[in-house]
């Protein structure tokens, strides 16, 4: 393989592209915007710091939070102080950072929009507005909203949520976390260098009433919103089949981040599985055992390894954990009780929040923590296969 061209240059793409260029592969990006204010809440985990510590010992300016507001209907609020904190940065100020460092491996950064992709005998033709280039190689790391229709996950309504919000020029030291009625989402209030992301998402709800619940919620707690900017983007969040019947490679491509579908479909957390994709495409790019045909199946096998399967269970649970209910209350209601009452659930709470308690473990750690009738409930609760409505 003699050149690879990463098409997208957000956080995946630009991970990808600068694995693969300090690894010694000629690599082009091309991304239309280069580093730009992606709408985003821009929260980092432990988890995806702790993998990738750059993203903490670094001058690009960020904020470090350590303390989480968690509210739901009828259960008032509970505060977590964070044992690891999270850390929120600009989207303009990370992409920036990242394709920088991109650059500074050796990748070639391109101004341009792919406008379309062809497949040749040796690879690909990639054309933009004013020119064209041949690879062998694609990794597409277009975003949710990738043009290229012939790679990447095929989106459908029930594999996406609507996510919407305001930069509000405003200064908090706390995360608020606010779940509402009836709502397969949540609203966030993030602070940031200089302002707050204050944002909604919501799967199965059209983006008019989720901005109408956030805007209410913003009148409530006295947020202004008339002059702030408002933002509003697809996030995946695949059902449970579409992780089995996910298109996240191909002959001569394989897909990285929002492209792929690859984000948490119950947190709707995608900065770290798009920079984790990004590595583990360019492991597979570059692994002399792999065959070109045998690089997607590579890819596959080990995003499932690596989280796709921990992901596609969270799918399984995602309706449950925020409009179902358990012990007469919704669910919210009850993981706010209980973190207010068991250090425990608290405890577990804070792994989940800071990525470190993987959805799979779940049972096992209940089983360990929880006795008697309440285990018994929130084993049914968890395992239970079959809830209406659910896909
Ligand atoms: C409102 C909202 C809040 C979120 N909050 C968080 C959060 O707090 N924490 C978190 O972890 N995740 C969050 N996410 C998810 C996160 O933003 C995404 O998962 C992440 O941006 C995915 O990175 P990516 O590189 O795959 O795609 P993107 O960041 O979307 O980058 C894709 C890039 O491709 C470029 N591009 C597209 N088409 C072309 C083309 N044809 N030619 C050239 N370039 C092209 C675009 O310009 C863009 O720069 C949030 C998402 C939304 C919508």
């Amino acid at each position: 393989m003699k050149r690879v061209a990463v098409l997208g240059g957000g956080p995946a793409g630009a991970f990808a592209a600068e694995r693969l260029a300090a690894a010694g592969m000629k690599t082009v990006l091309f991304d239309e915007k280069l580093a730009w204010e992606k709408p985003c809440g821009g929260g980092l985990t432990f988890k995806a710091y702790q993998k990738y510590p750059f993203l903490i010992q670094n001058d690009t300016p960020k904020r470090f939070v350590k303390t989480t507001w968690m509210a739901a209907p009828g259960a008032g609020v509970t505060r977590m102080s964070l044992r690891q904190p999270m850390v929120i940065y600009s989207r303009l100020d990370l992409n920036r950072m990242l394709l920088e460092r991109a650059e500074r491996s050796g990748a070639q950064i391109e101004k341009a929009r792919i406008t379309h992709l062809e497949r040749t005998a040796s690879g690909w033709r990639l054309n933009t507005r004013t020119a064209s280039l041949d690879a062998d190689f694609c990794v597409v790391a277009t975003g949710a909203r990738n043009p290229l229709k012939d790679v990447g996950t095929q989106l459908t309504p029930h594999d996406t949520m609507h996510a919407l919000g305001y930069y509000v020029s405003a200064e908090q030291e706390h995360i608020d976390i606010q779940f509402l009625p009836q709502l397969e989402g949540y609203i966030w209030v993030f602070p940031r260098c200089g302002h707050l992301s204050v944002g909604i998402c919501g799967k199965g709800e059209p983006a008019q009433t989720l901005r109408a619940r956030l805007e209410a919620y913003m009148r409530e707690k006295e947020i202004p919103f008339k002059d702030a900017t408002f933002y509003s983007h697809v996030l995946p969040s695949l059902a449970k089949p579409a992780w089995r019947s996910n298109r996240v490679a191909g002959p001569g491509w394989v897909a990285v981040g929002d492209a792929g579908g690859l984000v948490d479909p119950i947190t709707g957390e995608g900065l770290y599985y798009a920079m984790r994709s990004g590595d583990l495409a360019s492991q597979v790019v570059l692994a002399s055992e792999h065959s070109p045909e045998e690089k997607p199946g590579a890819y596959r096998a080990l995003l499932e390894r690596d989280f796709a399967a921990d992901l596609e269970f969270g799918s399984a649970l995602a309706k449950r954990i925020f409009v179902g209910t358990f012990l007469l209350g919704s669910v919210p209601k009850r993981m706010v009780q209980f973190m207010r009452r068991s250090p425990r659930f608290n405890d577990l709470m804070q792994d989940l929040f800071s990525g470190t308690q993987p959805y799979l473990g779940l049972k096992e750690r209940l089983l360990r923590n929880l006795h008697g009738t309440l285990l018994e409930t929130a084993m049914n609760f968890l395992l239970s296969r079959v809830v209406p409505g659910e896909t």
